[in-house]
């Protein structure tokens, strides 16, 4: 069965083409006629399924329609000026135009764990535990590599932001979904999962507050999961992009468990925080083994963050206290008038307790991708059908708050004109 094998007599490598003899033929046929072949592990994504409605919205546009475009989960509102004025007076040193640290700033680092301690109580070593990222994405899509071998487990929740799968394929991983059902506040149920896949697991992403879904997890439930993960020794992924965007309780760190660093990184981001998403910064927290781990994957593949970004991410973290108020004050208005109007029409919609989505089931007979579509083609409104983050998600689509409140209202009452 398999082929293809010889041994670099120099140093003793083995190289090893696995698979079975016809696939192994198909492969090197395609090679031989082609100049190049996408490799398996692109091949094996999911599709993208976005397309059709990104081609419908620029169709649109292009036709001069007026789009409300709640699609984007990106802040509309500008970075705020103290944050700008930090980076304007930092891109001026000329040591900070030489390659950063790859362990990032050591000022970053301090302010970070001061940030975390007042936030959420937490004693975090700036030396160990804290790593800054080029945005929380880049360092979810590299931690798999850090941590799974092929044929392990990364359980993953449908719906879920694309990247936990791509990166747990990318790593030669299977992945097991975990479904996200409202009757359950849209939290992995965690008793429904077998114990052979337990027994498989070596990473579980989670991410609260939700992204597409809206739904929080309490610290019970973070209780819960670690203790899971030590029972059937697999890391937990804790993305908290969100943790920030709350409206009236604040959300809590997974790392606030007592002995969770020992399991568990948590992934927090400044872009949705202070509106910087373009800046690409974010850090992630946890134990120091597994934070190093991460450490040693970035130190392979990037050059750090450039310095004076990270020092203008240090002013956001300082002045947390007044920048993000006005933030939050302003999703929740939008929130509570995109929600209101909703209901008004009928519609059961939850009420996010934090994030910046609602996540609206379909009427009765809709697809999400129907459904979308039918709002983009006789409304000009942009959403996003559930489909997209997971096949569990089939019945709901996501509205982005990211446009002004008369905007949100005259989306609505245009939704209200379409008998659905
Ligand atoms: C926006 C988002 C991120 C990405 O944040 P960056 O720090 O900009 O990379 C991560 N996770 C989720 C769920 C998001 O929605």
């Amino acid at each position: 069965m398999k082929e293809r094998a010889f041994r670099d007599e120099r140093d003793g490598t083995d190289f090893r083409l696995v698979g079975k003899r016809s696939n192994i033929q198909s492969r090197l046929d395609a090679m031989a006629t082609t100049p190049f072949v996408k490799s398996q592990r692109l091949q094996k994504l999911p599709p993208y399924l976005f397309a059709e409605i990104d081609k419908k919205k620029k169709a649109a546009i292009a036709a001069g329609r007026d789009i409300i475009n709640l699609g984007v989960g990106d802040p509309d509102r500008p970075t705020p000026r103290p944050i700008i004025e930090s980076l304007q007076h930092h891109v001026e040193n000329p040591a900070f135009h030489q390659y950063a640290l790859d362990q990032g700033a050591p000022e970053l680092r301090k302010s970070i764990a001061a940030f975390c301690k007042k936030r959420y109580g937490l004693d975090l070593n700036p030396d160990t535990e804290i790593l800054p990222l080029i945005g929380s994405k880049e360092g979810i899509a590299h931690f798999p590599l850090a941590v799974l071998n092929p044929s392990e487990i990364s359980l993953v929740p449908d719906p879920c932001y694309p990247v936990y799968r791509s990166s747990s394929m990318f790593a030669g991983a299977d992945v097991y979904t975990m479904p996200l059902e409202r009757s359950l506040g849209f939290r992995p149920d965690l008793d429904a999962i077998p114990a052979d896949v337990y027994a498989l697991a070596r990473l579980m992403f989670l991410n609260f507050p939700n992204n597409p879904t809206g739904g929080t997890a309490d610290l019970a439930y973070f209780e819960k999961v670690v203790d899971l993960a030590k029972t059937h020794d697999f890391v937990i992924a804790q993305d908290a992009a969100y943790n920030e965007m709350y409206f009236d309780k604040p959300a809590p760190s997974i790392l606030q468990v007592p002995g969770a660093k020992d399991v568990a990184v948590e992934f927090h981001s400044l872009s949705k925080t202070f509106n910087m998403t373009g800046w690409r910064v974010g850090f992630a927290i946890g134990g120091a083994p597994l934070i190093a781990a991460l450490g040693q994957v970035k130190a392979n593949t990037d050059s750090g963050i450039f310095t004076a970004i990270q020092f203008a991410a240090k002013t956001a973290l300082d002045q947390y206290d007044e920048l993000t108020p006005p933030i939050r004050a302003l999703y929740k208005e939008r929130r509570d008038a995109f929600v209101g109007a909703l209901r008004k029409l009928g519609w059961d919609v939850p009420s996010p307790e934090a994030t910046f989505y609602v996540w609206i089931p379909c009427p009765k007979g809709y697809s999400s991708t129907d459904l979308c579509a039918r709002i983009l083609e006789e409304a000009d409104v942009v959403t996003t059908p559930g489909l997209g983050f997971g096949r569990t998600a089939d019945g709901y689509i996501r509205a982005a708050l990211t446009v002004e409140t008369p905007r949100l209202l005259e989306a609505v009452e245009r939704i209200g004109k379409l008998s659905l």
